[in-house]
């Protein structure tokens, strides 16, 4: 197996904040506790979400945190001939859709189905002559062909239908925007990641990814999705919400975000560390033995 490799890759929509900071510090110690690479990339691709300057705050949070990336710092939204180029290669698999939200809702709500955002197929075999495409889908298999398994280093063997639970999803956006899913997949790829270490908000999009990766011929990485930080009322944080404040420059960043961030992860640190460094030597002990590395 090639050498390991860890990335995080956070969506730049406001400053990190304690949900972020555990995905962060999860795959940070993993690729510590394997002696591996550890990459950041910046998943910009969404302008509408992107809040200006969010992506340097992250930065220069997670470097306050003692976290140090290999290589370049990589934006997703520099690298879209990549995506271009990945969305080609997918050839028949990618169909254009001419549907707007509305008319996917009712079209299943015509087939007696919830208005889930499930794809009905409406433009699977070509769009209506007076409409013009509007996103890109790939198209999923059926059957056994569209159960996909995976398994979890936390939380064991996984299941998806892509017919039943996905349907044929978006690559390349109405907007114009890139998709998540494929621009991941690409980047993953070429950053040679070998481990995929991330929130379990994301468990949902995996089956997705390795879908992609076999069409393109990629090598399907490990995967490992950690608890997400839930607020009070048990939603998940967003960045408005759980910001840490790292932008004060007095805070304590040991006390008020690596310690809570690792006690949420339930790492026991045989010391109780007082500087950065040796938190992260302790947390990466503490990781390599909950996890049997
Ligand atoms: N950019 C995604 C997010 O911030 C994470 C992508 C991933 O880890 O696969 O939610």
């Amino acid at each position: 197996m090639s050498r390991y490799c860890g990335r995080f890759a956070p969506s730049p929509t406001g400053p990190l904040h304690m949900g972020s900071l555990v995905a962060a510090m999860a795959s940070y110690l993993d690729a510590k506790a394997h002696f591996g690479r550890w990459l950041l990339r910046i998943e910009d691709l969404d302008f509408d979400r992107n809040v200006a300057g969010a992506d340097l705050h992250i930065i220069a949070s997670l470097k306050r945190c003692g976290m140090r990336w290999d290589d370049e710092v990589v934006w997703q939204s520099q690298r879209t001939s990549n995506y271009q180029i990945a969305l080609e290669k997918l050839g028949d698999h990618v169909f254009p859709c001419a549907c707007s939200r509305k008319e996917i809702a009712d079209s299943r709500l015509r087939a007696g189905l919830s208005d889930h955002q499930i794809y009905p197929g409406t433009c699977r075999n070509g769009i209506a002559q007076d409409k013009a495409a509007r996103a890109y889908r790939l198209r999923v298999p059926s059957g056994d062909a569209a159960i996909f398994e995976f398994q979890d280093r936390i939380l064991g063997r996984q299941s998806q239908d892509l017919s039943r639970e996905v349907g044929d999803f978006v690559l390349k956006r109405a907007d114009g925007f890139w998709a998540y899913q494929l621009a991941v997949v690409v980047d993953d790829a070429a950053q040679g990641v070998t481990h995929i270490v991330r929130g379990a908000d994301l468990l949902d999009s995996s089956a997705r990814q390795i879908y992609l990766q076999q069409l393109l011929g990629l090598t399907t990485p490990t995967y490992m999705h950690v608890p997400v930080v839930l607020n009070a009322e048990g939603e998940k944080l967003s960045k408005q919400t759980g910001a840490l404040a790292f932008d004060r420059g007095d805070n304590d960043v040991l006390q008020e975000a690596l310690l809570p961030a690792a006690a949420f992860l339930e790492l026991p640190l045989n010391t109780r560390p007082d500087n950065i460094d040796d938190f992260w030597l302790a947390a990466t002990t503490a990781w390599a033995a909950k996890f049997n590395l």
